[in-house]
């Protein structure tokens, strides 16, 4: 971290205004933390964690990026965990508490807030407490995940976009129109998806996505528990995996354009051998086509 100065450049935010002296509030910061390797934070989230009075953060941060954060900074856990969450509301009027304190609030945020991170629900409520709000993008799992397995989530000729989207239901709630997804083409890269997995690969199949579709999930992904598993759709819903999860399902899931295979990757329960078996003969055809190394089976 010897290219970050902590303190340095920074502008003096808590200055008073006096012709606005109510309106000079210290912007709350919602920060991105990346996908879990602290190497993996900006300069700039790096800073504000260095200059900050008290960071609210989430589990999914990693503890290296949580290592950053200097002693004597207050440090709020609200990770949502099974049998314990904060609900957002609390989440909201906490930032709105600390920042009216006068402290410099850094909300800490998985991979980049504003992807599926709630960020925008809580910028809006800072705003509408009339606290000004600072957005620092940050790497999200949608692309470091896939990056991690050597997956480029588009290739010229192979895919031509990528759609990120939730596999998470919550009641009430605009499900994601699967069957549409699948005639969408390119990468598909599911985010909260594990727990759906079956029901997910079904309605990408029902869509039209063939059986034999590559499928790769990459499991705490840049962290020192990153696992790397690849099948077809088919096999989706046996395949032993575990959150957090990014499932990258498209042609370019058969690909490790690193050469890493072997090293980080494992075949999955339910899922034949990812590599020279036939099955994910589709995109291991595409990808030999196009020279990817270790692509012939
Ligand atoms: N804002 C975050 C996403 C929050 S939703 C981002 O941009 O990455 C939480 C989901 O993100 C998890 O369920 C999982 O699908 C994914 N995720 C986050 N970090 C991950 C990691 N290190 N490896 C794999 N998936 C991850």
């Amino acid at each position: 971290m010897s290219a970050v100065e902590p303190g340095a450049e920074r502008p003096d935010r808590s200055a008073v205004s006096a012709e606005h002296p109510t309106q000079a509030m210290v912007p709350v910061v919602l920060v991105g933390a990346g996908p879990g390797d602290p190497d993996l934070l900006t300069l700039r989230a790096a800073r504000e964690l260095a200059n900050a009075d008290v960071v609210v953060h989430d589990a999914l941060v990693g503890d290296g990026v949580l290592a950053l954060i200097p002693a004597g900074v207050e440090r709020i856990d609200v990770g949502k965990r099974p049998g314990r969450a904060t609900p957002q509301e609390m989440i909201s009027a906490m930032l709105v508490h600390l920042a009216r304190q006068g402290r410099r609030v850094v909300r800490l945020k998985g991979g980049d807030p504003f992807v599926f991170g709630r960020g925008g629900e809580e910028a809006l409520e800072l705003q509408r407490a009339g606290i000004p709000v600072e957005v620092v993008p940050g790497i999200s799992s949608s692309v470091a995940a896939p990056a991690a397995g050597g997956i480029p989530v588009t290739h010229r000729g192979v895919s031509a976009g990528y759609s990120v989207v939730t596999g998470h239901r919550r009641p009430g709630e605009q499900d994601v129109d699967w069957r549409a997804l699948a005639r969408v083409g390119g990468t598909i890269a599911i985010l909260m998806g594990v727990a759906h997995r079956r029901e997910i690969a079904a309605e990408l199949q029902a869509g039209g996505l063939a059986p034999a579709t590559p499928v790769a999930v990459i499991e705490s992904a840049t962290t020192g528990r990153e696992v790397v598993s690849r099948c077809t759709l088919d096999a989706l819903g046996d395949a032993a995996v575990a959150s957090p999860a990014v499932i990258v399902v498209g042609a370019v899931a058969a690909f490790d354009v690193t050469g890493r295979r072997g090293h980080g990757d494992r075949s999955v329960a339910g899922c034949e051998s990812p590599f020279g078996d036939g099955r994910m003969s589709a995109g291991i055809a595409v990808a030999g086509a196009l020279g990817v190394p270790g692509a012939g089976g």
